[in-house]
């Protein structure tokens, strides 16, 4: 293996921007786009490619200066160095800069045009049963005026004089020509001289379109569809980008989703919690009665199986989920009041029966202290 540095033909002491400057003498020298079927020159431009990778990174160098090729063997740029691909890449890495990005190089390329993203917000039992939905969305699509030529009239753009259609022009520049993306076509290798009024020559013109979108049940927020070819329209004769429809599920008042369950708050009386008995609770798909059994507490969870939701990327349907609340009852009436201290004295009479979770914490906070006094 030859010396990076005797490569490079450069000193070891050499300077960062020598060295590029070195380089970039080289990888044009023996560059494949100037060399072609020359597998010496293809060789050399390996060799070069490989050795600038190595002593332009501080690191790598270092690590040649001290162990030769061995310390700088086995990492991701070392071997093969690049192994034939990219040879173009190089060069508009390198070159780009200054010389004018490559860009359409070799006249019109067909573009794919863009993805678009649509945000569609729904409410929770359009989710949940599906519904179909007619969205608006401003795209690009191919221009009728001129079936996307861009040329008054439909015809078809011409060749540019300046570079034959081929987009790039041969430049002197000292001992090489280099090549040059074509000023008078910007690349393109076609100009017209006639643009369509419509679309300016773009070929594509900015419209809204209506779209009706089918919601499968069971969608939810972050899911999205795709519409195939939806998208904004393709440069120079490529297909169309894609449409995605990202769903986003409204808050509902009475309903919180979790997956494939609905969860509910439910508030009940505080008679109904202490006495049990029934209660209509709303579902999706209509009423059902929730029985309530005596001696309910807050935040005890009643689960109506099948009640929730059925998921879109399939699944078992959910269910619905009621937490119950007591509520105290306020704004009493004096009788309501009188009631109320009656039943107090009767359950105190009780004792801990009645309110079993209150005295366990009173017997808590009891022992809580006695370990201080003791
Ligand atoms: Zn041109
Ligand atoms: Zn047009």
């Amino acid at each position: 293996m030859r010396d990076y540095y005797e490569i490079l033909g450069v000193e070891r002491t050499v300077t960062e921007a020598e060295l590029k400057k070195a380089y970039r003498r080289l990888a044009m020298k023996y560059h494949p786009d100037r060399n072609p079927d020359d597998k010496v020159a293809e060789e050399r431009f390996k060799e070069v490619k490989e050795a600038y990778e190595v002593l332009s990174d501080p690191q790598k160098r270092a690590a040649y200066d001290q162990f030769g090729h061995a310390g700088v063997q086995g990492g991701p740029a070392g071997g093969g160095a690049g192994a034939g691909a990219g040879f173009s890449d190089i060069f508009e890495d390198i070159f780009g800069d200054i010389f004018g990005t490559g860009g359409a190089r070799g006249g019109q390329r067909a573009q794919r045009g863009s993805d678009l993203q649509y945000n569609l917000q729904i409410t929770l039992e359009e989710a949940v049963a599906g519904t179909e939905v007619e969205i608006r969305v401003p795209t690009l699509t191919t221009c009728d005026a001129c079936g996307g030529s861009g040329v008054e009239g439909g015809g078809q753009p011409e060749t540019c004089p300046t570079c034959q259609g081929i987009g790039q022009v041969r430049m002197q520049q000292g001992f090489f020509s280099v090549q040059q993306t074509c000023p008078n076509c910007r690349g393109r290798g076609r100009i017209i001289t006639n643009p369509c009024h419509k679309c300016h020559g773009e070929g594509r013109v900015e419209q809204r379109k209506t779209l009706k979108v089918k919601i499968p049940p069971g969608v939810d927020t972050g899911d999205r569809i795709r519409l195939s070819g939806e998208g904004e329209a393709g440069a120079n004769g490529g297909p169309s980008g894609d449409l995605y429809v990202f769903i986003q599920v409204k808050p509902h008042e009475i309903f919180t989703r979790d997956g494939a369950n609905l969860l509910c708050e439910v508030p009940i009386s505080f008679p109904t919690a202490a006495l049990g008995g029934e209660l209509e609770v709303p579902t999706l798909d209509g009423k059902v009665m929730l029985k309530i059994p005596p001696g309910t507490q807050t935040g005890k969870l009643f689960r109506l199986r099948g009640k929730g939701v059925r998921p879109a990327r399939g699944g078992m349907q959910g269910d619905l989920i009621c937490r119950v609340t007591v509520e105290t009852p306020v704004n009493l009436t004096r009788e309501q009041k009188e009631l109320l201290e009656k039943l107090d004295q009767s359950m105190r009479a009780g004792g801990k029966k009645h309110s079993p979770q209150q005295h366990g914490w009173l017997d808590g906070v009891k022992k809580f202290f006695e370990r201080f006094t003791a």
